[in-house]
């Protein structure tokens, strides 16, 4: 019988085998490249077992590329200019992979990037790829998600890679942890954004770009430049070497994005010289193994049966103070311990 629905055929499809999807990456198969990122995403066991034997496959195949983080407030312009930093390289045949790491997109199912308005052009562009946020139920799981999209985007040739996030919560660490270089803009309007923006951010920073340097926000923004380039004076000099600075740029109207697309370029070939490039992503991996091996513990201990049946009794002893804190913690170890010994 005809079927009513012409895709049925395309939904039945079977699912593609590992080598299909690394294949298919491998020759930059956009489609294939965004489900075995949608692999990666799911909760599915089953699609986790596949999704981390494309990872492993592709890995050989990544690395090549200079992943840079871009973190401000919301309404700082951050797609505006990744959408214009994006076309500026594109036409300079380069490949751009934008992705995102929004820990309250859970709630709202992917504000971050989801907005279809956002980066028309650069959506358009046969040279970008742009992946909204997952969604997840901790960063760890949403950044982990991110960080094993961006080995599947290099593998699939993608040399820049952005990942965005916006300025609130632990988010830019997050960031900060799986990018070689990290660019935070500012609005002008100098001292007053500092305070809004913790101090760690401004430490983390290789650039401070003041955006909406435009009309009359122009002498603001400078004002705002000078200022921050006296704040990133003051602080102890970086493990890179790399001096940071404020500049201003219109993401609007594309001034200033060459002279950070350049400012980028310096950065890699610093520290690729003195190594620090290379160092810093070693120290990456290590970082995210322990920070694997940490989640997953977490949760073998606080989805055991045992620890769970035992936890609240526990827990009202220590609120009630018949025992201490550290008591009812060792407490429930030691269940979760002898369970495992049994096994
Ligand atoms: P995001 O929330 O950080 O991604 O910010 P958007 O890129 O969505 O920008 C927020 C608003 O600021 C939009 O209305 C943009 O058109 C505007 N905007 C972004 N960059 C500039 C700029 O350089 N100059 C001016 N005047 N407006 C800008």
């Amino acid at each position: 019988m005809q079927s009513i629905n012409p895709n049925l055929q395309f939904q039945r499809r079977r699912t593609p085998s590992v080598s299909e999807y690394v294949e298919g990456i491998l020759q930059g198969n956009r489609v294939m490249l965004s489900q075995a990122i949608t692999l990666i995403e799911s909760t599915k066991v089953a699609h986790q077992n596949l999704a981390q034997q494309i990872i492993e496959q592709c890995l050989p195949h990544a690395g090549n590329s200079v992943r840079i983080g871009i973190t401000g407030t919301p309404g700082v312009g951050k797609s505006t200019f990744i959408e214009a930093l994006g076309m500026h390289i594109t036409e300079r045949a380069h490949q751009v992979a934008v992705l995102a790491i929004d820990p309250s997109s859970q709630m709202s199912r992917g504000s971050i990037l989801g907005d279809k308005t956002r980066m028309l052009h650069l959506s358009a562009n046969e040279k970008a790829f742009i992946r909204p946020s997952p969604a997840g139920d901790s960063l760890g799981g949403v950044a982990r998600k991110t960080r094993e999209s961006i080995v599947l985007c290099e593998a699939a040739g993608f040399n820049t890679i952005i990942v965005e996030t916006v300025g609130v919560g632990q988010s830019e660490t997050a960031v900060h942890s799986m990018t070689d270089f990290f660019l935070l803009l500012l609005l002008p309007g100098a001292g007053d954004e500092l305070q809004g923006i913790k101090r760690g951010i401004v430490e983390m920073a290789d650039l401070i770009a003041v955006n909406k340097a435009d009309g009359d926000r122009e002498k603001m923004a400078k004002q705002a430049k000078a200022f921050y380039n006296n704040a990133l004076h003051l602080l102890p000099m970086k493990e890179s070497r790399w001096t940071p600075q404020a500049l201003t740029c219109s993401a609007l109207s594309g001034l200033g994005v060459s002279d950070i697309w350049q400012l980028i370029n310096d950065y890699q070939q610093f520290t690729k010289e003195n190594q620090f490039f290379y160092n810093n992503r070693k120290n990456q991996s290590r970082y995210w193994l322990t920070e694997s091996i940490e989640s997953a513990l977490h949760d073998m201990f606080y989805k055991d049966p045992s620890v769970s049946a035992a936890f609240s009794s526990i827990e009202k002893a220590v609120l009630e103070g018949q025992i201490s804190s550290f008591r009812g913690a060792e407490a429930l170890i030691q269940i979760f311990r002898d369970k495992k010994l049994e096994h």
